[in-house]
């Protein structure tokens, strides 16, 4: 009878047959974090195999918009050209509040030193930016500029302790999906270089000696096993775990009300293979989520309020920090309140439930069936600030704060089953900057390395994440990762 292998359990070396396949360096997923591993540890002279299930690389990276999160020592190339200075100090400050309550303060200090370096690297591998600044709030650029603002840099808390400069680094792409043409660049130089690239291969197991250490995997290709020895270590980058629903039962419950932002494969099977030879988790209940917000931008002028009337958030803060806490609202009931002038809708989701239309706030609190008094006396507080340019209890920028004062005044439902939100997961195998997988008592488990999604790095809190901060994180920790895994002398 043939063998079940599972991610969830590790073969012993006593029952591999015989070694199909024997390298320095074995990669598991041809994504973001794995493409800049095999380029790394090729680069260091280790031989490196890298098994991708998909019939091409690239991974979710390829859907992405190709936005990477970086700056720092004083501003990249393109910064700096448009006048933003950018400090690691400051770099480091944001990436710290970005990071949450469990921050990793040597993983965030490791990238702010390096991060504009980190960009120049990308560069060197191919990656196209244009070189251009596009002025304004977006999720991805419209056009093909490539630097733009991508997170919470100008909304407080964030810019009340970190100089604000624009972070998000676009591969020179028209419209939304440039991470297409980032991973092709990045999957070329890996093969360019010789790594061999295996792919309808998906990882099974991992393989470990008496002492508990990784000598290697088994994967089936064509529906037949292989068994591959790893002299130097195993690198885990298989993303996260948005398409498990059973582990996001266990784990990250909320997340299962949203649609999954993935390219397919993240279902947790690297998470897992790291379990089974005793590695620890971090954050495994958080995750990045969108909501149907902006644009257009009128909307970010707009006040979200609750079931009891209350507001809970400054909305220019970005649409990831103003979605976590959306989602978060008393029975999941929220809605975006907007007047004449700044109405619009969302343009991910045309056809949002307008719950409420009227001549007066009286009217919107009826219909909605709020307190009587109670959205009158909010929208009182709120006028009477904004129109001094102030918003005490929330800090919102000027630049988005105007009293309401143009009827017909609308209520749009946020409320749970009125929107489609979107998520990917944030927590993973703990790891030290090295790529070094951890187990419970913070040791090192030897052979073992993981980047991307699988680990938890440098975005691990939803109410904290960036776009381009998964992309800057998985490239970034994945070269580390590729490194130390090809320093290793003997594994
Ligand atoms: C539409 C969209 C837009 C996005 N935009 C951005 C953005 O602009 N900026 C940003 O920072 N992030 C963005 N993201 C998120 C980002 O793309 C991912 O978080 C990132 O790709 C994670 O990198 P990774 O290397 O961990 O995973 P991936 O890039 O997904 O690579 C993992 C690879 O492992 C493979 N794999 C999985 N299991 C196995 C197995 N058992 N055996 C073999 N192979 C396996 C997968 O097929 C995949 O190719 C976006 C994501 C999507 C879907």
């Amino acid at each position: 009878m043939s063998k079940v292998f599972s991610p969830g359990r590790a073969l012993p070396v006593a029952d591999v047959p015989q070694w199909d396949i024997v390298t320095d360096v074995a990669i598991v997923g041809f994504g973001a974090a794995g493409s800049c591993a095999a380029i790394e540890a090729r680069n260091a002279g280790a031989t490196v195999d890298i098994f991708e299930l998909a019939s091409a690389p690239g991974g979710s990276a390829s859907w992405s918009g190709g936005e990477v999160y970086v700056g720092g020592s004083g501003g990249t190339a393109i910064q700096r050209e448009h006048g933003f200075e950018d400090k690691t100090e400051d770099l480091h400050n944001y990436l710290m509040m970005s990071g949450g309550p469990a921050a990793d303060k040597k993983k965030v200090g490791l990238y702010s030193e390096h991060a504009a370096d980190h960009y120049t690297w990308l560069e060197a591998q191919g990656v196209p930016f244009k070189g251009t600044y596009l002025p304004g709030k977006w999720i991805e650029p419209p056009t093909d500029d490539t630097l733009i603002w991508s997170g919470n840099e100008k909304a407080w808390p964030f810019s009340a302790h970190s100089k604000p400069a624009p972070r998000g680094h676009t591969v020179q792409f028209k419209g939304w999906g440039g991470g297409k043409l980032f991973m092709e660049k990045l999957c070329e130089q890996a093969v360019k270089l010789g790594v061999n690239a295996h792919y309808d291969a998906r990882a099974l197991c991992l393989i470990t000696d008496t002492e508990g250490a990784v000598k290697g995997l088994v994967v089936r290709v064509a529906g037949k096993e292989l068994f591959v020895q790893a002299h130097k270590g195993v690198i885990l980058s298989a993303g996260g775990f948005i398409g498990n629903p059973e582990m996001l039962e266990r784990y990250a419950p909320q997340a299962l009300d949203s649609d999954p932002i993935t390219g397919g494969n993240d279902n947790g099977s690297g998470i897992r293979m790291g379990i089974s030879v005793g590695a620890t988790t971090l954050n495994m209940q958080e995750f990045f989520v969108t909501i149907p917000f902006f644009p257009p931008d009128s909307l970010v002028k707009g006040i979200f309020i609750n079931e009891r009337s209350q507001r809970f958030i400054n909305e220019d803060t970005y649409h990831g920090r103003v979605g976590r806490h959306v989602i978060q609202q008393p029975n999941g009931r929220a809605w975006l309140l907007v007047d004449n002038d700044i109405f619009g809708r969302p343009l991910i989701q045309p056809d949002m439930n307008i719950a409420a239309v009227g001549e007066t706030w009286e009217e919107i609190e009826e219909e909605l069936e709020l307190e009587p008094g109670s959205l009158v006396a909010t929208i009182a507080e709120f006028n009477r600030h904004a129109a001094e340019g102030k918003d005490p209890y929330f800090h919102k920028s000027e630049e988005w704060l105007r009293p309401f004062q143009t009827p017909p005044f609308a209520a749009i439902s946020y409320c749970q089953d009125d929107i489609k939100t979107h998520a990917f997961t944030l927590g993973g195998l703990a790891t030290q900057p090295t790529g070094e997988v951890l187990n419970a008592d913070g040791q090192v488990i030897a052979g073992l390395y993981a980047a991307g999604r699988t680990a938890c790095g440098l975005p691990r809190w939803g109410e904290g994440y960036s776009s381009g901060m998964s992309l800057g994180d998985s490239t970034f920790f994945g070269r580390q990762a590729g490194l130390s895994a090809a320093s290793i002398t003997n594994g």
